[in-house]
């Protein structure tokens, strides 16, 4: 029975989020077809094969790692290539990477490697015979596309957060490989990557995006959306662009069809009318609460939850709602 293969995201020696929802994505591919093993490919600086366990938890029942110092940072030449010799010898029937900033830029490139067939974004995907089908958002959300990948492998990169991590614990063998091209080699060589100072939560690992839109007024009246984030835990800040046009937020904030698209488990929407292109990058939360003063805005269309009032009045008292219940008071 083939197996299935899953692309361990990997940043500063840490696995991401997006990994474990790779492996659990493999881990339905492979039951939906009746069984097989997943094969998690994990790359990066000495330490990484480490997080074996890790995918293990997950469900996968190999992880090949591959170690290199050239691999420290994101080195796109070899790890397409690593990932596209391991994927053509171990003769998966699909292979999953994440639709991650990195992932957008890997998978294209492994599948061209390949020769094989691509679905990019996807929210959903099911196994039908020989084919494997995948849905993915298309025309800024206004309709699904359903794509019919036939052939093997198929490869899929998986829109953050659409894919629940669930844990399937296996004890995973470890299999440690060379890359199968010298990082050195590479003809694209990431030499920095810098930071935000006080960078917070990244908005693709975040299970809970609180944003801001218009409706705020102005940029200091943010710290509304700060406390209600921080009441949460571990929460990331969200923005629309009329808000990172005007400077309130930085651009990496914005969320929408020219912004970040995201899926948490929960989008709390504040001020924020829901026009097409903010809907863009955030309709597939899962949740989605919206508070708006107008009745009619679009957003509540889409929300799950909504409060039609004052975001000034109901903000605070939400916040405070919300830390108490955390809090168990
Ligand atoms: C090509 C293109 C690409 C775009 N890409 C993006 C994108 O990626 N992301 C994005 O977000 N936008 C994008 N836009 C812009 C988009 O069309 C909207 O203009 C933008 O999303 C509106 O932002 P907003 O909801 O913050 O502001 P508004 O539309 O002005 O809405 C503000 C809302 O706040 C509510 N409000 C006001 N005061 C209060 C209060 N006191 N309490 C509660 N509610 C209140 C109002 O009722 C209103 O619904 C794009 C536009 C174009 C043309």
């Amino acid at each position: 029975m083939a197996a299935t293969f899953a692309f361990a995201e990997s940043r500063d020696g840490t696995l991401r989020k997006v990994a474990f929802e790779a492996v659990t994505a493999a881990r339905q591919a492979a039951e939906a077809s009746g069984g097989g093993e997943v094969h998690a490919l994990v790359m990066g600086a000495p330490g990484v094969a480490a997080h074996a366990d890790a995918l293990g938890r997950y469900g996968a029942d190999l992880v090949v790692a591959v170690e290199h110092p050239g691999l420290e940072r994101y080195n796109p030449e070899a790890l397409a290539a690593t990932a596209a010799d391991r994927i053509r010898a171990g003769g998966y029937r699909a292979a999953f990477f994440a639709a991650s900033a990195q992932g957008r830029d890997l998978a294209p490139r492994a599948a061209a490697r390949l020769g094989v067939s691509l679905a990019s974004d996807v929210t959903d995907f099911e196994i039908k015979g020989d084919a494997v089908l995948a849905r993915h958002p298309a025309y800024t959300g206004k309709v699904i596309v359903t794509l019919r990948l036939t052939g093997a492998p198929a490869v899929l990169s998986l829109r953050p957060g659409a894919i629940t991590a669930v844990e399937q614990p296996r004890t995973a063998r470890l299999e440690q490989v060379a890359p199968a091209m010298d990082p050195a080699a590479a003809r694209v060589v990431v030499s920095e990557t810098s930071q935000r100072s006080g960078a917070k939560l990244d908005l693709g690992e975040a299970s809970v995006i609180v944003s801001g839109g218009r409706g705020l007024r102005t940029a200091e009246n943010f710290k509304l959306v700060e406390d209600l984030a921080a009441a949460f835990g571990n929460a990331a800040v969200g923005a629309t662009r009329a808000v990172t046009d005007d400077g309130w937020r930085p651009s990496t904030d914005q969320i929408g069809q020219t912004g970040r698209v995201v899926s948490p488990d929960l989008y709390v929407a504040l001020g924020i009318s829901g026009a097409i292109q903010h809907l863009a990058g955030m309709r597939t939360a899962k949740t989605i609460v919206a508070i708006n003063k107008d009745k009619d805005a679009p957003i509540f269309k889409i929300a799950d939850y909504g409060i039609v009032g004052d975001l000034f009045e109901v903000v605070p008292r939400l916040t405070e709602e919300v830390r108490k219940a955390r809090s168990g008071h």
